[in-house]
């Protein structure tokens, strides 16, 4: 590697860059050299990072944007480039854990809103940008999927969001091949525990305990470090992902967990 910024001048666009994953990643891009777009609808956390971001040196806008609503991420995405020009980084981020219930308690409506988040959101968010990295010639898509519903199944409870997680690394795989002549890259990064603010956006049922499976892991749920991975760690991923030392990479879901998800199915 040279000693230019890896991601220099680069337009990206983070969707939950306010807080957690999303935040990690926008000040490690924001580091080398990216303009940094948040879409988020949470704007004090967005104004805060920006803020940050402006302070130490760089360009960082946000974007009031619900990603599960269709027009807000149109119209999200035309001022993004209105603005700067161009869409060359996308991250595919902004989810919730939703609701976590008994199969016959979980509501209709609860099963919707993760879906609609997570899944549709994903949708959304990719459909609105790619017409924009096309006309560039190119670009990286990263997409926030998990270890649930990729390699654990035992967080009985989570089943909309396990759907929705599965379902976006199924989604990230159709459309890394369907953007491949356009030279788009797209992969997943799936995480395990990670210290952010998700807790905030969790409903556990108070009946999730009759359901839930008595199963024991070895000393240490991640048996790398022992803890729970950071966003300066995921942040580094990302910033792989969307910069050219991946530029074969495509397709690709890859485990962000200290191994924990090795020992669990
Ligand atoms: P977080 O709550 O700290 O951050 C999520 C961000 O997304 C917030 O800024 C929030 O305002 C934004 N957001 C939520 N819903 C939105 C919507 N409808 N429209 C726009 N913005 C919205 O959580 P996080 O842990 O950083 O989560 C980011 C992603 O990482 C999610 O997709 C989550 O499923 C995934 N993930 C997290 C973990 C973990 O342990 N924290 C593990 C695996 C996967």
């Amino acid at each position: 590697m040279g000693n230019g910024k890896r991601v220099e001048g680069k337009v990206a666009v983070i969707t939950g860059g306010g807080s957690g994953i999303g935040k990690g990643a926008a000040l490690k891009l924001a580091e080398q050299g990216a303009i940094i777009c948040m879409l988020d609808r949470t704007l004090d956390n967005a104004n805060e990072v920006k803020s940050q971001i402006e302070e130490a040196g760089g360009t960082a806008d946000v974007f009031e944007t619900d990603v599960s609503k269709p027009e807000m991420v149109e119209k999200a995405m035309k001022d993004v480039v209105d603005k700067h020009g161009r869409i060359d980084i996308l991250f595919v981020n902004a989810g919730i854990n939703g609701t976590w219930a008994p199969i016959e308690e979980l509501t209709v409506e609860e099963w919707d809103m993760t879906l609609g988040i997570n899944l549709k959101g994903t949708f959304l968010t990719v459909k609105y940008a790619v017409p924009y990295m096309k006309e560039n010639g190119g670009g990286s898509i990263i997409i926030t999927s998990s270890v649930n519903g990729n390699r654990i199944f035992s967080n009985t409870g989570a089943t909309a969001y396990s759907s929705s997680k599965a379902g976006q690394v199924a989604f990230m795989k159709m459309i890394a091949l369907e953007l491949a002549p356009s030279k788009i890259r797209v992969n997943a990064v799936c995480p395990g525990a990670i210290d952010t603010n998700i807790d905030d956006n969790t409903n556990i049922s108070p009946s999730l305990e009759k359901v839930k499976m008595p199963i024991e892991y070895p000393k240490g749920s991640q048996p790398l470090e022992f803890k729970s991975g950071t966003i300066e760690q995921c942040g580094d991923l990302v910033l792989f992902l969307a910069s050219e030392e991946s530029s074969h990479i495509s397709g690709v879901d890859i485990y962000i967990d200290g191994a924990e998800s090795l020992m669990r199915g």
